[in-house]
């Protein structure tokens, strides 16, 4: 229900925190986060309030103040954090979002409804994949994850433009309604964004860049914004915010100020 990025200088952790507890209002039923840290992806997600996520997290940190070494979730500066309003599979800790590729290569938050994932689903589980939830968001974390797989083998690059590519593969293949944002661990410092009727908004900063279903989320750090239009992919790092289509064709969201009170 509530989705937030971020990639920037600072530590993701508090961000995206802060980042979803101003997108509480909006309800939602477990929450959860994924930080690149050093080529790692560490994740929690939890059932309930923010706060049992904050708590889990703050026990994390405090058992491992050292840093990005080993469980340094706390400093990692590139996260995704998600609050959810469960449609597919209920409310429990299994089910939160962020969704993981078995590999733990890749994570993926989502907002909306795939419509398909019953057949997307069926499709992977004859490729042999294990699903660990019963959500239609998880699919979409093994297309992403295969898409990335492919690429890679073909022989593409790692960095921030093959995380795209795999994500509008992604999204050629889903209907409905989705806000997805994903982190790879291999391609620190950038997050990507997708929306089909469902809302994503980028936050321009200085040296760090936002994405969030609502400005609400980063209205704090900034008040520069774009709007995604229908079917789009956006790439953040802390220094580029970079719009296509899902066929890879360059696009342009809207600009605008954010010029209300926090
Ligand atoms: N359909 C997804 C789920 O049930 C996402 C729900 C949401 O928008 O939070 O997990």
């Amino acid at each position: 229900c509530g989705i937030v990025g971020y990639a920037g200088a600072r530590p993701a952790l508090g961000i995206v925190l802060d980042g979803l507890r101003r997108l509480e209002y909006r309800g939602y039923d477990s929450a959860g986060v994924a930080v690149v840290c050093d080529d790692e992806l560490l994740t929690e997600k939890k059932a309930g309030k923010l706060a049992n996520l904050e708590k889990v997290l703050a026990e994390r940190v405090s058992a491992d103040p050292t840093g990005c070494q080993g469980a340094g979730i706390g400093d990692g500066t590139t996260g995704i954090g998600h609050t959810r309003w469960a449609t597919h599979g209920g409310p429990t800790d299994r089910n939160a979002h962020p969704h993981l590729s078995p590999d733990n290569g890749v994570a993926v938050i989502h907002n909306g409804i795939i419509e398909n994932f019953a057949k997307l689903r069926a499709e992977l589980e004859d490729d042999g994949v294990i699903f660990l939830s019963d959500t239609d968001t998880e699919c979409a974390a093994h297309l992403l994850s295969a898409a990335l797989a492919e690429l890679r083998a073909a022989g593409e690059p790692d960095g921030p433009a093959l995380l795209a590519a795999a994500m509008r593969t992604v999204c050629q293949r889903l209907e409905g309604a989705f806000t997805l944002l994903a982190v790879d661990a291999r391609v620190p410092g950038a997050v990507v964004g997708a929306r089909r009727n469902s809302p994503l908004v980028v936050g321009r900063g200085d040296g760090e860049n936002y994405l969030a279903s609502d400005v609400a989320a980063f209205i704090e750090h900034t008040r520069e914004a774009v709007e995604l239009g229908q079917d789009q992919i956006v790439l953040i790092t802390p220094d580029s915010i970079e719009i296509t289509d899902f066929d890879g064709q360059p696009a342009s969201g809207k600009d605008f100020h954010i010029d209300w009170d926090s």
